[in-house]
């Protein structure tokens, strides 16, 4: 089991870090559970730089995520919208749920 909190997919708000990302939220493109890292789509864009190629013959910079660390993400919940802590659940008809520790919203099953 992963000690990240978060799944691909999920909508987080980040909690903490730098100016201009925190409070800001977007859709997890990947985690990264050994580095206990994620990396949200649009969030924490670095620019790099690129070698002319054949897709980009100027070379330049290009945009791309930087992971965050996934301690400052919070999931939000569907359905009260809220930042909300994860509970894990089994429904009545024996599904395993992830659903939400405020309004019991189900996030997604497995
Ligand atoms: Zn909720």
């Amino acid at each position: 089991m992963s000690k990240v909190h978060v799944k691909k997919g999920d909508t987080v708000v980040v909690l903490s870090g730098k100016e201009g990302l925190r409070g800001e939220t977007g859709k997890v493109k990947a985690v990264m559970p050994k580095e206990g890292m994620v990396v949200v789509e649009g969030l924490n864009l670095i620019k790099r730089a690129v070698r002319p190629n054949p897709r980009n013959p100027q070379g330049g910079f290009i945009e791309s995520e930087a992971p965050i660390h996934a301690s400052k993400v919070m999931p939000i919940c569907p359905s009260c919208e809220k930042p909300t802590r994860i509970r894990k659940k089994v429904l009545p008809d024996g599904t395993k749920a992830r659903v939400c520790a405020k309004c019991d919203g189900v996030l997604d099953t497995k």
